[in-house]
């Protein structure tokens, strides 16, 4: 029989941390945290299965359900030694959302439940606090209304904001115990006022109430966006958690808090945190109320200060991970209520993964685990160069808070997250600034360059979420006077408007007026050194795709080892070192293409030899030692020759032809589908002369600098070939010019001939291909688009309702992105093995955007290419993926061993 409810307490749980799938996060959390003896409060969960039969079957509860609930409830009771509802000593339980992925702030929680006008009065007696257990009270009322009702929020804190206006207070603390008695009462008139019944005093009634609503959450559209942002997906719903209520806000002895067993920003070992005194629940994460330090509160609480200490060391050797705790302390008795692998900022991760592996708490091979591609990209965030003047920058100073989450952000300031996401729509950059954020921002925060608030700690909503996307945010900016109706925010004298310019540096925790110029940052001492494990471990090569010196220069410095792919017919059109002959060379390309005689055509290509011989030099200094694959000329012609009027008469002037021989040309050249058309390789099977001078210019090129002491290992790459004779035909054309080349130099040199693989016939074929090819380099743009029939350049348009799996969910994933493993990986894998048949040692890799898709390296580690070859910035990206292939597969041998 299925067990729907989950008891923990004194000790013992029914549950284990692994459970998370079936009792949350938080649930799994409490189980295992009561399991290894941490001073947690006792209760019970009800399980993630439940939320998915009541979304599939009307909201209805599985029938054994009631039951389970009142066993739990009455082992709660019995252990905690209280009674829900009771008059004399009451129970009372906050009921907590929790599912395997973490929401922050995403769903409801419930406190205080169990309250009504008999038991307020026990806790009022029993505390000896009636502000207190009143204030309790009306906490419970108003949540309840809001959430389990669905009142508006605004009405009830009206009247909270009314009342105290008549009593002339400001903080909630200052009211009497007996003012929140009548609000309680105003509170349950406007309740029944609005739903025709009266508030429910049987606390079994608000238990299941509160239990619907939290389920209710589940799908609330607010959860739903977040699930989407995130792309949380495969989950079963939400656990609803039944807790004991201890209390933070029943005085100056007690409080709540939220902390890291390191720091998240920056990784280093400390304990940080935030706490507030005399406050309950999610006080400190809604980040209303700016909390102190743990530092100060360990000089306020010394005693329990020691023993956070004593569970902060307990909880990082047991998880082996940052945790993020939340804790109460009541009456000066410390309780732990939840812990989870804490958010940390890129930088962060790479922090914590070298020391927690030096510290011997993980192996390296964990330590590359836990780093993602994401973590990676982000490392190359912007930060404020370091070039501005300080004086310039205090001049337009604005206002300074706490560095939630590093980086740097320029942008347009707006106030709403709606108006964030419209102005982002229409392309502009903008910064959020609110007074705090709340669950409902998070679209407006997902696409804003920075977020900014007024209130709040590193552990506020903003900090939190902005974290998670490692996007830069500054909180807690307690100057600035933000009014969000008039859309201006003021700071230190000065007012910005909804439009303005601001920059945020995440780093320091300052706001700036006008636009700063960014940097790309250095990379730290644990970056380098987790990178340095991860090459030891992978199998794979990493090389790069780029076009020029310069880009080759950086994709080095990434750690690349070699280029998979130069493009050269990028070099046609812009000349990289001198901007200025640019339009010398697309005059040479464009005369060459409209010539009507192969003489003509040889001398403008002659024109162009020593432009790509030049590129070709500096693209070998760059790589020196290393191997470089050099495409021949890829796309359609019609490409590079103009079509406006205008354009197309300027170069019938400079070539002195009449203007309708260059418009004949252009619209001979056209074609109905250009990507199945004249374009690859075939355009050299038409004009070998264009061939010529590029291989020309590859092996001029490589003895230059072979002459100068480079090592030079060149790779001639034919594109979109689909057979062997095809392949021959150029095969022997390129060597019949690189050798004469050689010849002529008497020199030795080295170089290769080998092919692209992107149409389905090359592939089918490519034990015959590979009697001619020296290597195969999987070209998976055009591979995905050939074998699924897809437009690599218009498919966007439609993909994504083949991958959404609310409409179609056809893909997992856009293909273009991440390789299609079934289709077009099947066909690599049988060309892999039939190239291989014919030439055992066949050099293999991959240049299409696939090569830097952590995914899809993982598949081409499986089938054994020899490179993945990627743009310079994911570079890193797919050196680690290739470790933790490797990783991977050994832990995944060692299990299916342990199964034997
Ligand atoms: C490819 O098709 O995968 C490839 C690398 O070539 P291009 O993107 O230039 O067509
Ligand atoms: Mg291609």
């Amino acid at each position: 029989m299925k067990k729907y409810v989950y008891f923990f307490g004194a000790g013992k749980a029914d549950g284990t941390g692994e459970m998370k799938h079936l009792l949350g996060g938080k649930g799994a959390g409490l189980a295992e945290m009561t399991r290894i003896g941490l001073p947690v409060p006792a209760g019970f969960t009800v399980t993630t299965e439940v939320c998915d039969y009541y979304y599939k079957h009307g909201q209805k509860y599985p029938k054994e359900l009631a039951g389970e609930v009142k066993k739990a409830l009455a082992r709660l009771e019995k252990v905690t030694g209280k009674k829900l509802g009771d008059a004399v000593n009451p129970l009372l339980v906050s009921v907590r959302s929790g599912s395997a992925r973490s929401m922050p702030g995403m769903m409801e929680t419930i406190l205080n439940l169990g309250l009504n006008d008999r038991s307020v009065e026990a806790l009022a007696r029993n505390t000896g606090n009636n502000r207190f257990a009143f204030d309790a009270y009306r906490r419970l009322v108003q949540m309840y209304s809001s959430v389990v009702i669905g009142l508006p929020k605004e009405e009830l804190e009206h009247k909270l904001r009314a009342m105290k206006a008549r009593l002339g207070v400001k903080d909630d603390t200052e009211v009497p115990g007996e003012a929140w008695r009548e609000l309680v009462q105003e509170y349950k008139a406007y309740y029944r006022q609005k739903t025709g019944k009266p508030f429910p005093e049987d606390p079994e009634e608000q238990l299941w109430g509160a239990i619907g609503a939290v389920f209710g959450s589940w799908m609330a559209e607010k959860a739903v966006t977040y699930r989407r942002v995130e792309k949380i997906t495969g989950l079963l719903g939400t656990a609803v958690s039944v807790v004991q209520m201890v209390f933070g806000n029943t005085g100056e002895n007690s409080g709540t808090g939220v902390c890291f067993t390191r720091d998240p920003s920056t990784g280093e070992k400390i304990f940080y945190g935030d706490f507030l005194l005399n406050a309950q629940g999610e006080d400190v994460v809604a980040g209303i109320r700016t909390p102190m330090h743990l530092d100060e509160m360990a000089k306020r609480m010394p005693k329990i200060y020691a023993q956070m200490e004593r569970v902060r060391k307990t909880l990082e050797t047991h998880y082996r991970d940052m945790q993020d705790i939340e804790f109460t302390v009541e009456d000066g008795t410390l309780y732990v209520l939840q812990t989870r692998v804490g958010k940390r900022t890129p930088s962060a991760t790479f922090k914590m993964a070298v020391d927690m592996a030096k510290e011997g708490l993980i192996s390296r091979e964990e330590a590359i685990e836990r780093v993602k591609a994401e973590d990676i990209e982000r490392l190359f965030y912007p930060v404020i160069d370091s070039s501005v003047q300080r004086v310039d920058l205090s001049r337009r100073l604005l206002a300074s808070g706490v560095n939630a989450v590093p980086g740097a952000a320029v942008g347009q300031v707006v106030f709403t997250a709606h108006e964030a996401e419209e102005w982002a729509r229409a392309g502009k950059k903008v910064i959020l600034v609110r007074r705090e954020t709340s669950p409902e921002d998070v679209g407006g925060m997902f696409v804003a360059q920075g977020i900014l608030t007024a209130t709040g700690g590193k552990t506020s909503h903003a900090a939190v979420v902005a974290r998670g996307w490692g996007k830069c945010c500054v909180v807690g900016c307690e100057k600035l006077h933000i009014d969000a109706n008039q859309k201006t925010m003021g700071a230190n004298g000065r007012v910005i408007r909804e439009g303005d310019w601001i920059t945020l540096d995440g780093n320091d925790g300052v706001v700036y007026e006008g636009k700063i110029p960014l940097v790309m940052p250095k990379l730290s001492q644990a970056y380098t050194t987790l990178m340095q494990w991860a090459d030891k471990v992978r199998r794979l090569k990493v090389r790069t795709n780029v076009d020029t010196p310069q880009d080759a220069r950086k994709a080095r410095e990434m750690g690349a080892e070699g280029i998979g792919l130069c493009r050269t017919e990028h070099m046609f059109f812009k000349d990289f070192e001198q901007p200025e002959r640019s339009v010398e060379r697309q005059f040479a390309i464009q005369e060459m293409i409209l010539s009507e005689t192969v003489e003509a055509r040889k001398a403008a290509l002659a024109k162009l030899l020593p432009f790509q011989r030049r590129d070709f030099i500096g693209i070998f200094e760059a790589m020196d030692g290393l191997p470089v694959t050099i495409r021949l000329i890829d796309p359609p012609l019609h490409e590079f020759v103009p079509h406006g009027r205008e354009q197309q008469e300027e170069l019938a002037r400079k070539l002195g032809v009449d203007v309708e021989v260059v418009a004949r040309r252009v619209a001979q050249l056209h074609e109905a589908n250009p990507m199945l058309g004249h374009r690859g390789c075939r355009l050299c099977i038409t004009y070998p002369e264009i061939l010529e001078m590029q291989v020309r210019a590859i092996i001029e090129a490589a003895i230059d600098c072979q002459k100068r002491g480079f090592k030079v290992l060149p790779e001639i790459m034919h594109p979109l070939t689909l057979d062997r004779k095809e392949l021959q035909i150029l095969e022997r054309e390129t060597r019949r010019v690189a050798d004469e080349e050689i010849e002529k130099a008497k020199v030795k040199l080295n170089y290769l001939v080998g092919t692209m693989i992107e149409l389905p016939r090359a592939a089918l074929l490519a034990d015959q291909v590979a009697e001619v090819a020296e290597f195969f380099s999987f070209g998976t743009n055009d591979l995905t688009q050939t074998v699924m029939g897809l437009s690599r350049d218009d498919a966007g348009r439609f993909l994504a309702d083949y991958v959404d799996v609310n409409k179609a969910g056809i893909f997992p994933g856009d293909p273009f992105q991440t390789l299609d493993v079934t289709g077009v990986g099947m066909l690599m894998e049988w060309a892999i093995r039939k190239g291989r048949a014919t030439r055992p040692k066949l050099k293999i890799g991959i240049c299409g955007e696939h090569g830097g898709d952590p995914e899809s390296v993982r598949f081409c580690h499986r089938v054994g290419m020899d490179y993945v070859s990627a743009s310079p910035f994911r570079v890193p990206i797919a050196r680690l993926a290739a470790a933790q292939a490797v990783i991977e597969e050994k832990a995944a041998k060692k299990a299916k061993a342990a199964r034997r």
